[in-house]
């Protein structure tokens, strides 16, 4: 079951007082209209009623599939404790994530039956490339979708307003998989992060060993 919190908030424009639906947790099984919207990066989105004023909020709540088997806490800007590692979801997958546009990429992988750590590694080696192709430090890559023998991607590159698609071999997430058993990777325990920076560190790793 998904959990809602509802608030009165003020119109930063109109002043008028009304009602703010928030999720201290959201259920994809038993709400999949809320997983749509998830994955349409609108959970936060509040409108005003009465003159249309448009706000994304931003709060902490807690993402679960129980059909497929994990948790991801989302805390935006990293901030705050992030959740605790309930009965409820001790034999779960834990992920820690810090905006909506990461938890839609979490969903993706872990509904496609993909290692969110493999994909990290894959989008490191991706991300080289293209920092190599455009220049640029700050690239960022999502994955989107399986298609056919290929992983898809969308790359954020600074200075274009929208995402470069890019695909990738599936050999490469099974070489990432091989990476991941050299090091005898497990599991953190709790809520852990995976991210471009843990994916860096393992390749260091990897290198050195
Ligand atoms: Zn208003």
């Amino acid at each position: 079951m998904s959990t809602e919190i509802i608030k009165d908030i003020i119109c930063p424009q109109c002043g008028v007082s009304q009602k703010y639906r928030l999720y201290a947790s959201i259920n994809a099984r038993d709400n999949p209209e809320l997983k749509q919207q998830a994955l349409e990066e609108t959970v936060f989105d509040w409108q005003c009623q009465r003159c249309g004023y448009f706000a994304a909020m931003a709060y902490p709540f807690l993402y679960l599939d129980p059909d497929v088997g994990y948790a991801i806490c989302v805390t935006p800007g990293g901030a705050g404790p992030g959740a605790e590692a309930t009965p409820q979801v001790q034999d779960f997958v834990k992920r820690r994530v810090k905006n909506l546009a990461e938890l839609k990429e979490k969903i993706r992988i872990f509904d496609t039956g993909m290692d969110d750590v493999a994909v990290e590694v894959v989008k490191n080696a991706l991300c080289t490339i293209i920092k190599n192709k455009y220049g640029g430090s700050r690239v960022h890559a999502y994955f989107s979708r399986i298609g056919g023998n290929e992983m898809e991607f969308a790359i954020f590159i600074p200075g274009r307003p929208d995402p470069a698609r890019h695909s990738t071999r599936m050999e490469v997430y099974k070489q990432a998989q091989e990476v991941l058993r050299a090091l005898d990777f497990t599991d953190p325990p709790g809520f852990a992060v995976i991210d471009a920076r843990l994916a860096r560190r393992l390749i260091e790793e990897y290198h050195q060993g």
